[in-house]
């Protein structure tokens, strides 16, 4: 099932195109990693299906409903229900625990503080990160602050990750470690992932990779 789909979509800032006529379709669990070079519109590619940046042209469906026809408060509601994300530096709060952290977006949704450290915590062990759970981000490896990022991201049993380039400051140990712990997570928890990446070898947990080139999209597999 088709879970998310960009249709010919385009955006540019200012006279420079960073996406041109972009088709891509994400379907329900599938882990797709988007690959290209530095500047090629992949972060913007992210965003734009992510109801975060407005595409120019085109269309953003997420479940049937198209993004860019919906309010702000529309797509922010469906952000912080369906989506998680996880980004290159964790960007944990610096003065919460680990396990404060990942337990952020339950308690934001109203979920009782000993109920979401609960979870929270199940989802430290799952990545391997049980141990940092009463340190500050501050006071751990970066390599672990990754894994409680995607503890995090994957808190609120979303059905879509957003990794933007989420094993760049990591690594190549750490960054195969982290993903592998994000992929395996999403496939037990049937939640699809779009994975920004300019590393094979982190691409390579993925089901299906396509590459952005100036703005236009290759998709390597022909995926229908
Ligand atoms: P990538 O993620 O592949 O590095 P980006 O999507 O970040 O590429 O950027 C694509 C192009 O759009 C680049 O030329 C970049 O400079 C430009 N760009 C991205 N975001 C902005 C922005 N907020 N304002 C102006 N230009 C931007
Ligand atoms: P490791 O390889 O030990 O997982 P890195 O090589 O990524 O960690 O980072 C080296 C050091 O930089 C870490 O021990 C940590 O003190 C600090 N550091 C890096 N990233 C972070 C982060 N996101 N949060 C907290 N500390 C970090």
């Amino acid at each position: 099932m088709t879970l998310l789909r960009a249709e010919g979509i385009g955006k540019a800032y200012g006279p420079t195109p960073a996406l041109v006529d972009v088709d891509l379709t994400v379907r329900a669990g599938e882990v797709v990693a988007v690959m290209g070079p530095s500047g090629s519109g992949k972060s913007t590619l992210l965003h734009c299906l992510a109801g975060i940046v407005r595409p120019d042209t085109g269309a953003v469906t997420y479940d049937g409903r198209d993004l860019t026809a919906m309010s702000d408060a529309g797509r922010s509601a469906l952000r912080r229900g369906d989506f998680g994300f996880v980004f290159q530096f964790g960007r944990l709060v610096p003065e919460l625990t680990c396990v404060e952290n990942v337990a952020l977006p339950l308690r934001l949704a109203g979920e009782r503080r000993r109920a979401a450290e609960r979870k929270a915590l199940e989802w430290l062990e799952r990545l391997e990160a049980a141990g940092v759970g009463g340190r500050r981000p501050g006071e751990v490896s970066g390599g672990q602050a990754q894994r409680v990022a995607v503890a995090r991201a994957l808190v609120t049993s979303p059905r879509v990750v957003f990794a933007d380039e989420p094993t760049g400051a990591l690594d190549s140990l750490n960054g195969e470690q982290v993903m592998r712990l994000l992929g395996d997570a999403a496939r037990d928890t049937g939640a699809a992932v779009l994975l920004v990446t300019h590393e094979a070898r982190v691409a390579a947990y993925s089901d299906r990779e396509v590459v952005v080139r100036d703005g236009r999209i290759r998709d390597l597999m022909g995926a229908p």
